[in-house]
């Protein structure tokens, strides 16, 4: 009900970068090729996202914002060998339950789309729409009826940094997709389906290819691919430091470590290492499910894994006589 997808909404929706990154990975999750992020004042009156994946059929669109209604586990088994990003069946129903949503979705099938607009839960109406085959998703004015909340949020170049935070981790977890984001009437990024290399480069610009060392390696418990910046490069803050694990972006100061001390007599004082570091593990040695934003995991045998990780950045590191 109403209330349970309000306290819902609390633990899923911090800030517009939280509906972001939801909206961007349903996306994915549904076959998308090209996703469109648009923005306006910082996410605080419309976050709304367009994508041409496999769209919704009428009785699909209705449910989507049902609590618990997902549509990508069938077992409780499914739990612990995630394939896709989604699997609460919660970040829809929490949005709806803060903001007034309008869904514009269509399947490749049908030849007449839907158009869902909900307030507070609420299906206001529902009509047949002609729309491009896949789904629009917009989100006006979040947490237009929890005040405490609108206060709450920062100034819009702090809201705005952690949307362009999320929208790159995912853009970096999905070099093949094609994405944009316009931010009221600029255009921040326009990034063309590509290669790991490429998306890198395209979202950080710069020298960033040129300073690129590739990291590779397969064992038998991990496969690590993507690549580290050659020391001289190495920043004054962390904001080039991503992993991501089975395709998703995900935060670990112990494998952090791991990469630091790869780089141990390399860098100066104060200086911290670009890394793009894609791991793959069979999914069901890790636990995705410990904080609600997922972007804590944990690993079974991560004491092997800071040990491959390591050297195999040293390996590199060496190879390229850096
Ligand atoms: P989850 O992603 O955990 O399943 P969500 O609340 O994010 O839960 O979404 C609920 C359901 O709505 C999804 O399982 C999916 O079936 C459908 N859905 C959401 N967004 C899209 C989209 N962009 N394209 C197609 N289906 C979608
Ligand atoms: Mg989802």
């Amino acid at each position: 009900d109403h209330v349970a997808n309000q306290i819902a909404a609390g633990e899923v929706v911090q800030r517009p970068a939280s509906v972001v990154k939801e909206l961007l990975e349903n996306s994915i999750d549904a076959g998308a090729q090209n996703i469109q992020l648009y923005i306006k004042e910082a996410g605080k009156i419309l976050i709304k996202v367009v994508d041409d994946g496999v769209g919704m059929s009428i009785t699909d669109a209705r449910l989507s914002f049902e609590r618990h209604a997902t549509s990508k586990i069938t077992s409780a088994e499914d739990l612990f060998r995630l394939n896709t990003k989604g699997f609460r069946g919660e970040a829809l129903a929490s949005i709806a339950a803060i903001a007034h949503v309008e869904l514009k979705t269509r399947r490749e099938t049908e030849e007449v789309g839907t158009c869902i607009k909900i307030e507070g839960s609420h299906i206001t109406s529902q009509e047949p729409s002609s729309t491009a085959k896949g789904t629009s998703i917009s989100v006006k004015n979040l947490f237009y009826n929890i005040p405490a909340r609108r206060n709450f949020l920062k100034s819009d170049t702090v809201e705005m940094r952690h949307i362009i935070d999320e929208f790159q981790r995912v853009a970096l977890a999905h070099p093949k997709i094609a994405f944009s984001l316009i931010h009221n009437a600029s255009e921040l990024f326009q990034l063309p389906g590509s290669n790991y290399r490429q998306r890198i480069t395209n979202i950080l610009g710069g020298k960033t290819n040129e300073k690129l060392v590739p990291v590779n390696e397969e064992t038998e418990i991990i496969k690590i691919s993507g690549f580290v910046g050659k020391p001289e490069f190495a920043k004054r803050t962390r904001g080039e430091q991503f992993f991501f694990v089975n395709d998703r972006y995900i935060k670990s100061p112990y494998l952090n470590h791991a990469v630091t001390a790869a780089f141990e007599g390399l860098l100066k004082d104060k200086a911290y290492p670009s890394y793009f570091l894609y791991l793959t593990v069979d999914p069901g040695s890790i636990d995705i499910n410990i904080h609600p934003t997922k972007t804590e995991i944990k690993f079974d045998d991560d004491h092997a894994l800071y040990a491959i990780l390591r050297s195999s950045i040293k390996h590199s590191l060496g190879q390229f006589n850096v």
